[in-house]
């Protein structure tokens, strides 16, 4: 995606130019939930009393075993399939490319339609991050971000639409069907175990959907990922923290990044709207959260900027009385950024204290990071399209 890691990259998916996309010609059922997927047999004439079953038989085919087309649902009746291959599809966002980091992490480029004309596309990235004991997906919730963090690469895109549910539920549907990660795998095993809402976007600014993907993710009939195996990362939207915890109730992350207003104002400008303070009392009364289930809180190391001790003296202060464990990053550089990565001996020297104050302190490894896979550095083409969009309009402007 960005010319100066391109060449080192298996490309493995031949990338069509966006401007060819065909987008597709009938809904996928992929996202539904069971009430919806019992109106939509409604409407190709399953009766009432047969609906409940035949929606049991598709979100077993769909979530439990990944189906790809209505063929594959043999318990269900030839006819029925035929109905339902006639109106719908069972189709999960195009992959337009596979990348796979040296360190193992896979970075899919996933074209969605554009929502508002059908014949533009929109662009987002998924991550999966395999590690010994687990494998974890980096989902995306918006196309681009609204917020503009001054640290994130995603933040310089601006935001084109939210993701639906079914385009969320959708990538970690594409990372199974990649991995070969559905039901009859034969060792019986897992590749994806964890999933984290730390793509492109912001989740909470993408509320119905994410919830609705999210339950869908967790329901134990179908994908079948426990709540407390799927984190969702905000950079603070107060009013939904709560609502999260009572509608969704999984674990929570909190990008927190800087202990002084003045600060946090200028890495995450959102702090001018939900302030420290209030963010905090948010994460205090977040639903469940216990010794058991804490919450993360998110810092991203930047050299010279919010890595001195004074700083992590601060944080352990402020977050007495939260059952609380802080996640290190290790500041991501992507091409024009202004910042630098904190120094090694520093990150060790703040994750000591933090660690000393009786904290979990992980430093998180970078990872990824030659296919730009790593924490704020996704960025689709979306915007460049759009820059020359642009362009164009400049120039008819000119032309006027
Ligand atoms: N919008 C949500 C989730 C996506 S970002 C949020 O902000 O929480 C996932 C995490 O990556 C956040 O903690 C974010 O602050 C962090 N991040 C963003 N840019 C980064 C970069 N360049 N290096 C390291 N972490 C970064
Ligand atoms: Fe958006 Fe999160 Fe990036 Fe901030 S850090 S710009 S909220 S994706």
């Amino acid at each position: 995606m960005q010319p100066t890691t391109e060449p080192r990259n298996a490309i493995l998916v031949e990338k069509t130019p966006l401007e060819t996309y065909v987008p597709p010609a009938k809904p996928s059922l992929i996202g539904l939930s069971r009430t919806e997927l019992a109106d939509r047999l409604g409407e190709i004439g399953v009766a009432p009393a047969q609906r409940k079953m035949r929606v049991q038989q598709l979100w077993h085919w769909l979530y439990f075993r990944g189906a790809q087309n209505f063929d594959e649902m043999t318990s269900i009746s030839k006819g029925i399939r035929a109905e339902l291959a006639q109106h719908f599809t069972v189709d999960r966002p195009e992959v337009v490319a596979e990348q796979i980091s040296n360190d193992g992490t896979r970075k899919w480029l996933l074209r969605l339609p554009s929502g508002d004309n059908v014949q533009k596309a929109h662009e987002v990235e998924c991550v999966y991050i395999p590690e010994t004991d687990r494998g974890t997906l980096c989902v995306s919730s918006q196309v681009g971000c609204t917020l503009n963090c001054s640290f994130c690469h995603t933040g310089t895109q601006r935001l084109v639409r939210n993701l639906t549910a079914g385009e969320i539920v959708g990538q970690v549907m594409v990372a199974r069907d990649r991995l070969n990660d559905w039901a009859d795998r034969e060792d019986g095993t897992r590749r994806v175990t964890n999933i984290v809402m730390m793509g492109m976007g912001e989740p909470l600014y993408n509320f119905d959907a994410v919830r609705d993907a999210l339950l869908i993710v967790g329901d134990n009939e179908g994908i079948g990922i426990s709540r407390r195996r799927i984190t969702l990362s905000t950079s603070g939207v107060v009013p939904n923290i709560v609502r999260a915890g009572e509608e969704i109730g999984v674990m929570l992350a909190i990008s927190l990044h800087a202990v002084r207003d003045e600060l946090r104002n200028e890495l995450v400008p959102l702090n001018r709207k939900y302030p420290i303070k209030e963010l905090l009392q948010a994460c205090r009364d977040y639903p469940g959260a216990s010794n058991a289930r804490r919450i993360t809180f998110e810092y991203v190391m930047l050299k010279g900027v919010n890595d001195s001790l004074d700083d992590a003296k601060l944080l352990v202060k402020m977050l007495k009385g939260i059952p609380a464990k802080i996640n290190l990053i290790p500041f991501n550089p992507w091409p024009g950024t202004a910042y630098e990565c904190s120094d090694w001996d520093q990150i060790e020297k703040f994750s000591e204290y933090v660690f000393n104050a009786g904290y979990s302190s992980p430093v998180r490894t970078p990872r990824g990071r030659d296919i730009l896979a790593a924490c704020g550095q996704l960025k689709s083409e979306t915007e460049k399209l759009s820059a020359r969009e642009r362009q164009a309009l400049r120039a008819m402007a000119m032309t006027d």
